[in-house]
């Protein structure tokens, strides 16, 4: 089954809209006019209307939010809804990202509530999941992943689910410099495929799109690509740099 590389930048709260328009001039420069694999950059939310206008004749480079509220309006001080992203021409949303999970305190079933919005509205989710390095050291990383998918996806439907996309970013890899052997990614996205299945059928796990996130460069991005359920990366530190992002978008062979 061949799925097409997804490869994403979390800018995560970096680049004000001066910067973000600064960056893709740059990348759209180094990246070219053609490109086999699908690229969004995820800026802080007031940086993607510059970041749109700027995209304005890139067929390339698609456009990610790095979160969003479920609720479509309302008194929620601080929050984005859905809608207000579209407005802009957001494509994707990323959410469960681990940041929003340890820090923020975002559980399974606020993430089902996210992802669920989303499908609503016709907007992509990027769904991140992953186990922090004390339940890998105490074995439990099929548990949680499987925890994870099943709460965190409750009720999805199929058909939303095959445009909708995985993010599996072990914790302990996230900025750290530390990043999975390519087996431990292989094994971590073949069990989440296996799981998907279980829940969304065969059709859906084949043609879900996987990425792996957790100091990709570079350097690293061939042979993590390689794996046979890897589909892609979801990047933070390398991604803020146009030169060093434009690299792993052409490192990641099809
Ligand atoms: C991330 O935050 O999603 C991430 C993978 O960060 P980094 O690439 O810096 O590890």
């Amino acid at each position: 089954m061949s799925r097409k590389p997804i490869i994403a930048a979390n800018w995560k709260m970096h680049k004000g809209p001066a910067e973000a328009v600064e960056f893709i001039e740059e990348f759209d420069n180094l990246i070219g006019d053609s490109s086999p694999v699908d690229i969004v950059l995820a800026p802080a939310f007031v940086s993607l209307s510059a970041s749109k206008q700027a995209l304005v004749n890139s067929e390339l480079v698609q456009l990610a939010s790095q979160n969003c509220h479920f609720e479509q309006q309302g008194a929620f001080t601080g929050e984005i809804s859905i809608g207000m992203l579209q407005e802009i021409g957001v494509d994707y949303v990323i959410i469960g990202h681990s940041e929003r999970r340890c820090i923020f305190g975002e559980d399974d079933g606020l993430i089902n509530q996210k992802a669920k919005a989303l499908h609503a509205a016709d907007v992509k989710p990027i769904i991140c999941i992953g186990e922090t390095l004390d339940e890998r050291d105490n074995d439990q990383v099929e548990s949680v992943l499987r925890r994870q998918l099943t709460e965190g996806l409750m009720e999805l439907d199929s058909d939303k689910m095959l445009d909708s996309v995985i993010a599996y970013e072990p914790v302990w890899a996230i900025g750290t410099g530390r990043t999975a052997s390519p087996e431990q990614a292989q094994e971590a996205h073949r069990f989440t495929r296996e799981v998907i299945g279980e829940i969304f059928g065969e059709d859906v796990s084949s043609k879900i799109r996987i990425q792996y996130g957790g100091s990709v460069k570079p350097e690293n991005t061939e042979e993590l690509m390689s794996q046979a359920d890897v589909d892609g990366a979801l990047v933070g530190g390398a991604g803020l740099d146009p030169v060093s992002f434009s690299e792993i978008c052409k490192n990641t062979k099809v």
